[in-house]
């Protein structure tokens, strides 16, 4: 067991988005991303067979009404169980960060026990961290919830934020079975995952080298992909204007074809995310990553390649890494830094 502190030592290969957090004041820069570090540490739990509350939602957020609480709130924390963990984040030289992170610029999750943490959680702190930076993206627009800021989606300076590099991290070691059986065990509440059963590393896919855009106002093969019209024309005038622009003709902000869905299947309704819910597919520029997750009975894996398909014919059946590879390959290089 470690009581010292931990650090993983990154770079900001884009600008990270903190969200809303600047409005407070420094102080809760990090919580935002504390929120997106919890997220997908939710998602490498269920994936590993455990069970993670969305604490988002009042429904089903630890403890239940028995006083228990699952996995993830044990060391993240909830309400009468206090995170075991302090997060911060700080720059090379060990001080806090006090304003957004650039590009390029060289950064710290520093994680400081409050209480003792068991060697699993670490790891799957390791595993997860190291999952955002070579497969996902840190940030509050990453962290799948939805836009607030529907209509700027389409602008290409929007698009590229919260990927990051790992440069060196902890000495932790990872070891599949003792991992599974410590996130299954009898005593962490067992989750009804119910709407968000899909935010699970076994629904996880990534393609890196590639990405979807805009290729002009009639085509988006990221929209082809999550089946949206692919026209940003509004449907007011046929004319295009960009934000903060509103339409000529009624004097308000545009409503685009892109709203809208080519049909109203199931799966476009999921993939595109229908309102208040988040969009399912996720695509960077600069460098190229593109990830998202399927649906048991909505879209499987295979689907999901024939749509990318769509966009990149010569993809190739091995350039998509699922979430279940992903986590075999960072176990077998388990062990100090890369
Ligand atoms: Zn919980
Ligand atoms: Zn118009």
């Amino acid at each position: 067991m470690r009581d010292s502190h931990c650090e993983w030592r990154c770079k900001a290969i884009t600008p990270i988005w903190t969200g809303d957090a600047y409005r407070k004041g420094d102080r809760l820069i990090p919580s935002g991303l504390l929120g997106s570090v919890r997220w997908w540490f939710e998602v490498l739990v269920r994936g590993m067979g455990g069970s993670a509350c969305d604490p988002t939602d009042s429904d089903s957020r630890c403890p239940d009404k028995h006083g228990n609480r699952c996995v993830v709130c044990e060391l993240f924390g909830c309400t009468g169980w206090a995170r075991k963990l302090q997060f911060k984040i700080m720059d090379g030289n060990g001080q806090p960060v006090q304003a957004a992170i650039v590009k390029d610029q060289e950064f710290i999750f520093h994680f400081t026990p409050l209480r003792p943490i068991r060697d699993e959680e670490w790891t799957l702190l390791d595993l997860t961290l190291r999952l955002i930076a070579d497969y996902g993206a840190i940030g509050g627009r990453t962290v799948l919830k939805p836009s607030d800021e529907k209509h700027r989606e389409d602008m290409p300076q929007h698009r590229d934020y919260g990927l990051i590099e790992i440069t060196s991290r902890p000495d932790i070691k990872a070891e599949e079975e003792q991992l599974r059986s410590y996130v299954k065990q009898d005593h962490w509440r067992n989750v009804d995952h119910g709407d968000f059963a899909w935010a699970s590393l076994d629904n996880f896919w990534c393609i890196n080298g590639r990405h979807l855009a805009r290729q002009n106002k009639d085509d988006s093969d990221f929209n082809r992909v999550v089946g949206r019209d692919e026209r940003k024309t509004c449907k007011s005038c046929g004319g295009v204007h960009d934000p903060p622009n509103k339409c000529p003709k009624n004097k308000r902000y545009p409503h685009r074809h892109s709203e809208d869905l080519i049909s109203k299947n199931p799966t476009n309704q999921w993939l595109a995310g229908r309102q208040q819910e988040s969009k399912k597919v996720f695509s960077f520029k600069h460098p190229q990553r593109t990830f998202g997750f399927v649906k048991p009975g909505v879209i499987k894996f295979d689907e999901m390649k024939k749509r990318l398909r769509g966009a990149w014919p010569h993809l190739k059946d091995d350039e998509l890494r699922q979430g279940s590879d992903i986590l075999k390959s960072f176990i077998r290089s388990s062990g100090g830094t890369p």
